[in-house]
């Protein structure tokens, strides 16, 4: 089946590809295995200064790429700048951090010489979601590139020509042919790329659907595997919070990438004290977020990016309805061309329902109503994700309860749940494991190789000098 680009403003396509056939597959791993054999061997400030001159290419075409995301899954233009321009600076945090984060390890044994020595493993494959569809990539390829592994990437389906623009940019910026290449290939092709010998790890970030495949063969090929997965992220709001500024954000972080971001929030647990006064200022602001034209600078929520998605959240709020929830606001498909949904608010999900324990992927709030911070925790935690989680209060007690209690990859007190260069970046339960960003998303692929260098005494006089290695030592066993 052909892999169509088409523009979720209008249903419109855009351009259509064919699939790589087999051997064509086969022949950009090849590719990939032979670049790696020799850029594992580039010194780092060779790869640093490749990845800043990417980063400044990003910044210098900002505009096009931000259009080419747009087009392709409907995010407003203003945010898809944005996006283009976290690229670049993931690009420089590990152009200036690489070189740290992979010095070797000294550690302090009773050997003359111990330490820690990282090493690249070789061909990652990268399946990624359209819903960051450069961010998601850059976030992985620039701690990949700059650790001396390959790369090859199998995007989602309705944005090949992010994932054409991706791998050219790679290339103009001075990396080697095939340290980075684009795969064009359909769901039922990932089996047999991930199965090739040359293939040494792969990262997943989407559903759990697809994580649960990926992980489960990597697991039964013994490959590494990082799995970054959907969260339905708790937004808790204590009575001693800034409410103004919780509902403002509260808006912003439901509507975030137009409601379509793994760590969007997505259930608003309300202090009682203070529920019918954000309720109501939710509402009010939910109703105010202009939804329209991607293309324009004004619209804060585009269309959904697939005619799949629409159906889908369309469905659960019915399911949700049929269950007993209230609409506050919202709940139907936008009429006219295009994946529109209204930006909705949901109160009185039963716990007990399916819905409630899926993750919404759109638009729509989930309201509750709770007496006291035990009750909070206990339905923040009451989901099978642990992405992440916002919580505003400014009593220290409750904001040490909250840091401690809540079951997920990252807590955020007083402030919207984001991703940042500086820090780990990865769920816990069903959103997954490993970590992306900072040292952490960097060492996911990379071999920890512990080296010990003993001191040798012996008869010959050579007691208390350091080890020199010798390609004839037999292997030490202890
Ligand atoms: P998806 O349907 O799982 O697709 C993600 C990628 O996996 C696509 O490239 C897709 O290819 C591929 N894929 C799907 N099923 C597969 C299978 N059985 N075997 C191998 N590959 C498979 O997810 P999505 O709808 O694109 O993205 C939204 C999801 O991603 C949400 O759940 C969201 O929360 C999650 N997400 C998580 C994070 C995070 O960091 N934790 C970040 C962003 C998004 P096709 O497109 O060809 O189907």
């Amino acid at each position: 089946m052909a892999i169509e680009s088409i523009n979720p403003a209008t249903n419109k396509l855009l351009r259509s590809f064919e699939p790589l056939t087999s051997e064509a597959a086969r022949q950009k791993i090849a590719l990939a295995a032979d670049a790696f054999r020799a850029y594992t061997n580039v010194p780092l400030e060779h790869r640093a200064l490749w990845m800043r001159k990417l980063a400044a290419i990003l910044e210098h075409e900002t505009k096009d790429l931000a259009t080419l995301i747009t087009l392709e899954m409907g995010k407003p233009l203003e945010a898809a700048r944005y996006e283009i321009l976290n690229c670049a600076d993931v690009c420089r945090y590990y152009a200036e951090h690489a070189a740290r984060i992979l010095a070797p390890e000294s550690v302090p044994t009773e050997d003359n010489h111990s330490y820690v020595r990282w090493e690249p493993l070789g061909i990652v494959l990268a399946v990624m979601p359209w819903n960051f569809p450069f961010w998601q990539v850059f976030r992985f390829l620039a701690p990949a590139l700059m650790a001396g592994n390959v790369a090859l990437l199998k995007h989602a389906s309705n944005v090949p020509q992010c994932a054409l623009a991706i791998e050219s940019l790679v290339r103009r910026a001075g990396f080697p042919r095939g340290t980075f290449q684009a795969l064009l290939i359909e769901v039922n092709q990932v089996e047999t790329v991930l199965a090739d010998e040359r293939i040494a790890a792969v990262t997943i970030t989407g559903s759990e659907t697809a994580g649960r495949a990926i992980g489960a063969q990597a697991g039964w090929l013994i490959k590494k595997s990082v799995l970054e997965l959907g969260g339905s992220d708790p937004f808790i709001v204590m009575p001693s919070a800034d409410i103004d500024l919780a509902v403002e954000t509260a808006v912003r972080a439901r509507c975030v990438n137009s409601g379509q971001s793994c760590i969007a929030a997505k259930r608003f647990i309300i202090a009682d004290e203070i529920y019918d006064d954000f309720e109501a200022r939710f509402v009010k602001g939910m109703e105010s977020v202009r939804v329209g034209d991607p293309m324009k600078a004004d619209t804060e929520i585009g269309p959904l990016a697939t005619a799949r998605i629409l159906e889908q959240l369309e469905a659960q709020v019915k399911a949700a309805t049929r269950v007993g929830a209230r609409v506050l606001t919202g709940g139907e498909r936008m009429l006219g061309e295009g994946n529109y949904f209204e930006p909705t608010v949901l109160a009185g999900v039963p716990r007990a329902s399916v819905v409630y324990r899926e993750e919404l992927f759109g638009p729509v709030a989930m309201l509750f109503r709770v007496q006291d911070i035990n009750e909070a925790i206990e339905i923040a935690n009451d989901t099978p994700f642990g992405l992440a989680a916002s919580a505003w209060t400014r009593v220290p007690a409750e904001q040490q309860r909250l840091i401690s209690d809540l079951q997920c990859g990252g807590v955020f007190l007083n402030a919207m749940v984001a991703s940042d260069p500086r820090l780990p970046f990865g769920g816990i339960k069903r959103s997954g494991y490993g970590r992306e960003l900072s040292a952490a998303g960097m060492r996911e692929f990379l071999n920890a190789k512990t080296v010990v260098i003993a001191s040798v005494s012996s008869a010959n006089d050579t007691a208390g000098k350091p080890y020199q290695l010798s390609t004839t030592d037999p292997p030490k066993v202890r």
